[in-house]
């Protein structure tokens, strides 16, 4: 499972832009996950969101 804590997200857009098959930035600014599969890329977007806000599990 892949979220996005949206009242701590940012709005950066590192984990769209390295990550974009599994995240999106929605109308609010903010990234949202499109996909649940647990991948590489979606654990590195996890471990390099500034603010911590992806969770995978
Ligand atoms: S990397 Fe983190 S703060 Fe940046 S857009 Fe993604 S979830 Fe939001």
């Amino acid at each position: 499972m892949i979220k996005v804590d949206q009242e701590k997200c940012i709005g950066c857009g590192l984990c769209a832009g390295n990550s974009p098959e599994n995240f999106v930035i929605n109308s609010n600014g903010k990234a949202e996950a499109i996909s649940q599969t647990v991948n590489a890329l979606a654990k590195e977007a996890a471990k390099d969101c500034p603010v911590g806000a992806i969770s995978v599990k």
